[in-house]
């Protein structure tokens, strides 16, 4: 199997029951007597993670890391894809060697890069794209069908779907928006 700089790897870890690693190759060295030697970034797995695996972190969640280590060539046991986020949720099949990272993180001290993720739906919760979502059709949040009501099944049946925060407002939509961000809202009318 070759390998070029940028590819990233699936290596055999010292124990046979667990998972391969996952590592960015960074340079490729040939050491002496034929033995190659790569130099790599680690790709932690969420439960290698000191906060470890949480409820919105999916199965192929890779976060890349800032923990590198030179390794015998001969540990690399194939290739594999980490996709952004992004691409990862737009995939149609997920093949084996398909994961995804939208985190970095320090090892050192467990902080993970960007320290904010969007949540959706009324659980507040990040995206784990291993879970159904519903897209509302007007406020373009995600919810979770159990968190609505629904059934998955209901859920891929539905045409289109309004959360009921916005199928309410639709009732009463004579409100115009007011910005928030000055935390005061201005009445628009001020009658006598
Ligand atoms: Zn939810
Ligand atoms: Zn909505």
């Amino acid at each position: 199997m070759t390998c070029e700089v940028g590819d990233c790897v699936l290596m055999r870890p010292s124990e046979n029951d667990k998972a391969p690693y996952v590592a960015r190759v960074e340079k490729i060295e040939a050491g002496s007597n034929n033995h190659t030697y790569v130099h790599v970034t680690w790709y932690y797995r969420p439960e290698e993670s000191m906060g470890g695996r949480r409820q919105f972190h999916g199965s192929k969640e890779l976060f890349l890391s800032d923990h590198h280590d030179v390794q015998s060539a001969h540990t690399i046991e194939g290739k594999c894809t980490v996709h952004t986020f992004k691409n990862y949720t737009k995939l149609e099949n997920v093949g084996p060697d398909d994961y995804y990272c939208r985190f970095e993180y320090k090892a050192a001290t467990g902080a993970f890069m960007p320290d904010r993720v969007a949540v959706y739906c009324k659980c507040e919760m990040p995206y784990n794209p291993d879970d159904l979502m519903v897209q509302c059709e007007q406020c373009k949040d995600w919810y979770h069908p159990a968190c609505v009501g629904l059934t998955s099944e209901q859920t891929k049946q539905l045409a289109d779907f309004v959360c009921s925060d916005c199928s309410s407002s639709v009732k009463k939509s004579v409100n115009t928006p007011v910005p928030l961000s000055s935390g005061k809202v201005v009445p628009k009318r001020q009658k006598r």
